[in-house]
């Protein structure tokens, strides 16, 4: 049961139960915390309300969703074999709006319009912007989208379907969040809104409990925002003080483009926080962010479970996304295919022993991005 609002930063305490956005004190992001006494294990549902108690909306309704979660977690052995590795694909292509941005948007507008909010703007790269547009469409919210110009086309006509407003805007998605500065709407960008992350969240939980309730030894997340990874690590501590997993948690790995890395840069350099990247560009599209709000959450989840951040170019990126459909007739998203050339750069240096249990995440569908080739 949800509980309180804690700032990832400073600590302070907010209250749930009111409209939020950053905290009052230090502006950093807020976190959903959970009376965790009063947990009970997943429910038969075949979505990501199976894990309701640990979710930040107190009233799902069923009627509500699309499906969402409880996506498969598929072994990739020839892909394996070709790179001694072991690795287990989480495959987020099957979600609805065809990425796990669906997840984000299926919890913070579920909880939107329980908190009575009736309409909401965000910048986006694309499928975020998408997501949300759908799900508030569904929830009978408004919303305002902006996105950079040559974010993927068909988020845009996704969006432009909802009924949304839509705003095209030349440069990154910092560009797209001045575009929406003055919108009257709640602000439903990154971590400036608490529940998008709690959405994002159960694919730790989910992974967890495809393993039979054992953690895999390496998770390796293409880190955009960093949400997801955030959010697995959340999903991570809270399932150890429920006391569903013990022992080390798995060792995170965030994974960007070298066209835009602002986290590998600071996680190299030691650095608490990131630094903005200037002309940021990938075809690997949803983790083009040059400046993460959540940044030092990034950095100190990868810190405090041993992990890496590793950089890897759209060149090998899309070796690797043809690769994985040629190996194992997966058609990965670029997004997706940055953590199989991560697998590849990791087993190189040794960072990753051939028999390290390495779960990576597939966020979105290969469909999605029609023209991106070699
Ligand atoms: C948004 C996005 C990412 C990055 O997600 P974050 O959680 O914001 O880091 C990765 N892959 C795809 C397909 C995305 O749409
Ligand atoms: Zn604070």
């Amino acid at each position: 049961m949800l509980s309180h609002l804690e700032c990832a930063r400073c600590g302070r305490r907010h209250d749930a139960d009111q409209v939020q956005n950053l905290c009052h004190e230090c502006a950093s992001p807020l976190l959903a915390r959970y009376d965790l006494t009063r947990v009970a294990r997943p429910t038969q549902d075949n979505s990501l309300w199976r894990y309701r108690d640990v979710l930040p909306v107190r009233a799902p309704d069923p009627a509500f969703s699309l499906g969402e979660g409880m996506t498969p977690l598929i072994p990739l052995p020839a892909l394996s074999r070709a790179l001694d590795a072991n690795i287990l694909m989480k495959d987020e292509s099957l979600i609805p709006t065809g990425s796990f941005k669906a997840r984000g948007a299926a919890v913070g507008v579920a909880r939107a319009r329980e908190l009575g909010i009736k309409g909401i703007k965000m910048p986006t790269n694309g499928n975020a912007g998408a997501a949300w547009a759908l799900y508030a469409a569904r929830a009978g919210l408004s919303s305002v989208i902006a996105m950079p110009e040559d974010a993927p086309l068909i988020t845009r006509e996704e969006v432009e379907a909802s009924g949304a407003e839509l705003r095209i805007v030349p440069g990154t998605i910092a560009d797209a969040a001045q575009a929406v500065k003055d919108v009257d709407l709640f602000d439903a960008s990154t971590l400036k809104e608490p529940y998008r992350i709690e959405g994002k969240k159960t694919m730790g939980y989910e992974i967890v409990e495809q393993l039979g309730w054992r953690v895999p030894d390496v998770i390796i997340y293409p880190t955009g925002g960093g949400v997801g990874l955030i959010g697995i690590h959340k999903a991570l501590q809270e399932m150890r003080e429920l006391g569903w997993i013990d022992g080390p948690l798995p060792r995170l790995v965030a994974v960007q483009s070298t066209g835009c890395a602002p986290i590998v840069r600071a996680f190299n350099d030691g650095a608490a926080e990131s630094t903005f990247w200037e002309n940021a560009y990938t075809d690997a599209f949803g983790i083009n962010v040059p400046k993460p709000l959540g940044d030092f959450i990034i950095l100190q989840a990868i810190r405090e479970t041993d992990g890496t951040a590793i950089a890897v170019d759209d060149t090998q990126i899309l070796h690797d996304r043809n690769e994985t459909a040629r190996l194992e007739g997966v058609f990965l998203c670029p997004e997706g295919a940055a953590t199989i050339s991560a697998v590849r750069a990791l087993r190189k240096d040794g960072w990753l022993k051939s028999d390290d249990e390495v779960v990576v995440l597939n966020t979105g569908a290969g469909i999605k991005y029609p023209g991106v080739r070699l």
